[in-house]
Parts: structure tokens; sequence; C-alpha cells
């Protein structure tokens, strides 16, 4: 398999070449030059496989050429056997045709897990392969650090440094970047805001000479290729469970950054029979505001109960744009230094596709609360804020009669226990068993100046020979 930019300019690259890439050179994002089909047939047959199979299922047409099935099926064994649930991704049903897909049953409680845990485990194998060390730095405002460190605190040939800002992240949020023991983990905690932690990351990604010379910087956030293809397993795994391919399904998706859903505009691509994907928001509504308006431009960022979601743009939404724009880079190219310059809109044949793949809702954070609480009301079920914002959507969305819709839960209520509070509800989350004593474990984290040379300069001292 072969990936292609985005943007038309930079070399098509293989699998292992994405993996260890952020941006393409020429601005873009990677994209697989085609995607694998299945048939009916095909997609009945995985009723039989177990999550970790049906991974392998899904995920073998991308990488087949860098890494051979029975290394990619111990990888994909290991990764999913962090999960504690025997169903990796369980369902549970609150009223006639709504469900959940619980994907808050990983190391961190929250669906960033089923990415940044095969993650880790793929760069460690390559790395190992290639007798090679990379260093890798990301921003982040909760879930993705946590998630990016636990996936690779065992690889031996991986730095790791997540900047979060400095008491702006929840308690338990911290924690579970603190309290990580590895020599290879350092957590940052930047007297700033996050913006100016990504900001200093973008800007480490541009100039890279802070760095040893034999190392190379590779991204974890959502522009890797990798944690987009990890995520489209469990939309075949859902559909499968609710009847698929006999029966047509919908997915509301808690959405920020555009990769969670973008996976489940390929698994339709590829063959799954998805009626509908709805775009759930905050009030962060870039999205919403394309559909409903036809207008994309940035809007000043807002805090709200839903910190995963708080995004003024969202970058894989380009990944979409290739697609409507009929895969014409220079296109995509034209559209996004428009987009750099104020609001731009889209073609008509673009916005047509849009709407007839997706519909979008944007839930405030008064809503969310009250979703939580009716969900609690009526079923005793606890709802994280990001997913309440999913169930809110879904309950609004008007499909066919009979077609069931599929809420992503991506997180667990425990990582935010504050939003809880606020909803009212008469109980309080729990944290499950494995992290019953999370606030009991020491923390290791440096606090640093809001200056992008003490980042390096403390970089630099810390990157392990
Ligand atoms: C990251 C995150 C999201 C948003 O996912 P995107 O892929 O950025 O759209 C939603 N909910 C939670 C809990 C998250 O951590």
């Amino acid at each position: 398999m072969k990936y292609i930019s985005t943007r038309g300019e930079a070399p098509a690259l293989n699998f292992e070449d994405v993996l260890l890439t952020g941006l393409a050179s020429d601005g873009g994002l990677y994209v697989p030059e085609t995607l694998p089909q299945f048939s009916a047939a095909e997609i009945a047959e995985m009723a039989e496989l177990d999550y970790a199979q049906l991974a392998h299922r899904i995920i073998t047409p991308f990488v087949e050429d860098c890494i051979p099935a029975a290394d990619l099926q111990a990888i994909l064994e290991d990764t999913y056997a962090q999960f504690r649930h025997g169903a990796v991704a369980p369902m549970v049903q609150l009223a006639n045709n709504q469900w959940v897909l619980e994907l808050f049953h990983g190391p961190t409680l929250a669906f960033k897990d089923f990415a940044l845990q095969l993650l880790g485990r793929l760069l460690d194998y390559v790395l190992e392969r290639r007798h090679q060390k990379v260093v890798i730095m990301g921003a982040t405002s909760g879930d993705t650090g946590s998630a990016a460190i636990e996936g690779c605190k065992r690889c031996n040939n991986i730095d790791i440094f997540i900047l979060h800002p400095h008491e702006r992240v929840s308690d338990v949020q911290r924690k579970q970047m603190t309290t990580v023991v590895g020599d290879n983990i350092h957590n940052l905690a930047v007297q700033g805001n996050f913006d100016d932690c990504q900001a200093m990351v973008k800007a480490s990604f541009n100039d890279k000479s802070f760095l040893p010379a034999d190392r190379s910087l590779v991204a974890v956030n959502s522009i890797n290729w990798a944690r987009i293809m990890a995520q489209i397993v469990y939309y075949f795994y859902a559909a499968v469970a609710l009847g698929s391919p006999g029966r047509k399904l919908a997915f509301s998706v808690p959405t920020g950054n555009f990769g969670d859903i973008f996976a489940g505009y390929l698994a339709k691509q590829m063959g799954l029979p998805v009626e509908r994907l709805i775009i759930a928001t905050n009030s962060n509504d870039v999205l919403h505001r394309v559909l409903t308006t036809g207008s994309y431009g940035r809007q000043s960022l807002q805090h709200t109960l839903s910190p995963s979601m708080d995004i003024s743009v969202s970058s894989n939404f380009e990944r979409l744009l290739f697609d409507l724009y009929g895969r014409d880079g220079a296109a995509i190219k034209d559209l996004m230094s428009r987009f750099e310059q104020g609001d731009i809109s889209f073609s008509e044949t673009a916005m047509a596709q849009l709407s007839g793949l997706f519909s979008s809702h944007c839930v405030d954070d008064a809503e969310t609360c009250a979703q939580m609480a009716a969900t609690w009301n009526s079923c005793e079920y606890m709802l994280d804020p990001h997913s309440a914002i999913g169930v809110n959507a879904a309950l609004a969305a008007r499909l066919p009669a009979g077609v069931p819709v599929v809420t992503l839960a991506t997180a667990h209520p425990a990582k935010f226990p504050a939003a809880v509070k606020a909803a009212g509800l008469d109980a309080e989350p729990v944290l499950p068993h494995h992290l019953r004593d999370l606030f009991d474990r020491p923390e290791r984290c440096e606090v640093l100046p809001n200056e992008l040379a003490a980042v390096h300069a403390f970089m630099a001292d810390n990157i392990n020979a």
C-alpha cells in the first residue's frame, strides 16, 4: 500500500515511513492511495472474529508490504489484551435503536488507547528492525498525552516528551501522565496554556536542530495515519454485532479533530453499510457551521465541559476534503492556502456529497449536563460529557425508521468527575479497580517556563543515549 499527500506534492510513502512521519513535506496529510474493499460475504464472516482477529483482517491490507502477518497478529493480540473487558469494545443499549459503544476500557479510559496502544507497539517493532531511535513530542490538553505515554512506556527506542499546560489539566488526567514509571517518559508542565504547548511542538517539528543528529521526531497526534487506521476496526466490530451487512446503521461520534469520525467514513468506503455519520460537537462547532451554513472558518476557542473536543479547526477534515474534491491535491492546496487567509466555502459538489454522508449537531454545556442527567435517570447509565454530546446528537438525528444509532462513548465518566457533578447526578463516578490507587502513586513531572529554549534544553539533557 502506498500513501499519498492530500496536497499532491510530497512523495508517496509506504506504511513504515508514514508511521514515522508527521505532516507530509507539502503540508498535507497522508492517506492511502486506494482503499481495500470488503464484500457483504466477507463482512458477514467477521461475526466469527474476536477483536484482535478482526483488527488483523481490517489492518492487513494497509500494512502487509511492511509487516509480516504473524508479527502483526502478535502485535494486535498484545495490544488488545491491555483492555479490561472481554469484548474490548462492548455495546450497551440505552433505548430502542439507541446503542453506546464503550471505547473506554483501555489503560487510560479513553478511546485514544485503541490507536495509541497499537501505535507504540508498531513504532517499537519498526524501530527495532531499523536499529533506530526516535523522539516523540506532543502537546496535550489531557487525553492524548496519557494515552501516548501508556502506549510507549515499554518502548526502548522511544523517548517521549509530553507538554501539558501547568495546572490546567484535570487531576485524573495529570496523574495518568505523571505516575507512569519509565526512564523514557518525560512530562513537561509548561507555565502557559494549551496553545502555547502546541505552538512549541509545531516549532520543534519545523526546526529540529535541538535534537541529537541520530534522532528524528515523530508525531502522535491524529495527523499520524496509523491512529486513524486503528480506529476503523471498531466501526466494523459494532456493525457486525448489530447484524451488518444485513442491517444498515448510523454512528454518532463526539468530534474534535475529526480523526475518529473520519475512520467511520473510511469504514463506509470500505464496504460497511453505514446509513449516516453524525458529527456531534460541543460549542466549538466549526464543522456544524460547515454543514448548516456552508462556510468554513475559525472562531475563537471556547472552554467547555468536554475539553477533549475544544478545538477551533479540525485538522483531519482535510483528509475528507481530499475525497470530496475528487482527490485533486492541487485543489486542496489552493483551498487550504485560502483558508489561511480567512473563511472559505466549498464547491456545490463537495457540499452535496458532504451532506449525503454526514449530519451534525451542536451541544452546549447545559445540554450536555441535561443529557447526562436524562440518561442517568432513564437507565442509571453514567455518560462522560463527551459521550453525552454523542448521545444527544444521536437522539436528535432524523433517520429512517428502524435504523439503529451507535454512539461512540469516547471516555469513562471517572475521567471527568467535575462534569458529572455539574450535571447534578446523585452518584459519583468510580475509577476502575486498576486505577483505584491512582491518587496515591508518586508523580514525576518537570515544571518549565513558557519558553521554547527551556523546553529544548530540558529535552537535550534528558534524551537517553
Ligand atoms: C480526543 C477525544 C475526542 C475527539 O476525537 P477526534 O478524533 O479528535 O475527533 C472525543 N472525546 C474524547 C474523550 C477524546 O479524548
